[in-house]
């Protein structure tokens, strides 16, 4: 496929949005508590991980990149990579993707059914299309990807 390149203002844009359908959904009278208890961080356990859209993952990368930090590590125990090992917290927490916010964890109130949201994943899929994305990508191969292209962007 022939994908045109997104300019510096598209992209700053962009990722404006998907900060902005994140607040939307704080704003949303949908009762979830998140506890920090990490529990939907730990992949291996629950065979679950998030999927993120290209915008999500710019952003999480970005976060990521903020902390010094230029390549996922690679949990032992198979939790999020962005889950920091000696303090057992998400190292993004503030810029945390979609799926970690409609979370599927019990303790939280359990998984925020797609209709509520779904006017908020469309503005997110949007967001994918306008930066050439693919749709939604495991969390791990999604940021990996998207941390490539902030690295390779600062180093040109
Ligand atoms: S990004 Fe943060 S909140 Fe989401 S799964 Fe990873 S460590 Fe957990």
């Amino acid at each position: 496929m022939n994908h045109r390149n997104v300019l510096p203002g598209e992209l700053r844009t962009a990722l404006a949005e998907v900060r902005q359908v994140y607040l939307d959904l704080a704003q949303r009278p949908i009762q979830r508590n998140c506890l920090r208890r990490t529990e939907c961080c730990q992949f291996k356990l629950t065979g679950r991980s998030p999927y993120l859209t290209k915008g999500e993952a710019l952003v999480a990368a970005k976060a990521f990149r903020a902390t010094g930090r230029k390549s996922l590590p690679e949990n032992a125990d198979g939790s999020c990579p962005m889950l920091q090992q000696e303090s057992g917290s998400c190292l993004i927490y503030e810029d945390r993707p979609f799926g970690c916010r409609t979370h599927f964890c019990a303790p939280a109130g359990g998984p925020i059914p797609r209709r509520e949201v779904l006017d908020l994943i469309r503005r997110l899929e949007d967001v994918d299309r306008t930066l050439n994305g693919s749709g939604p990508r495991p969390l791990q191969n999604a940021v990996a990807d998207a941390l490539g292209e902030i690295v390779r962007a600062i180093d040109r």
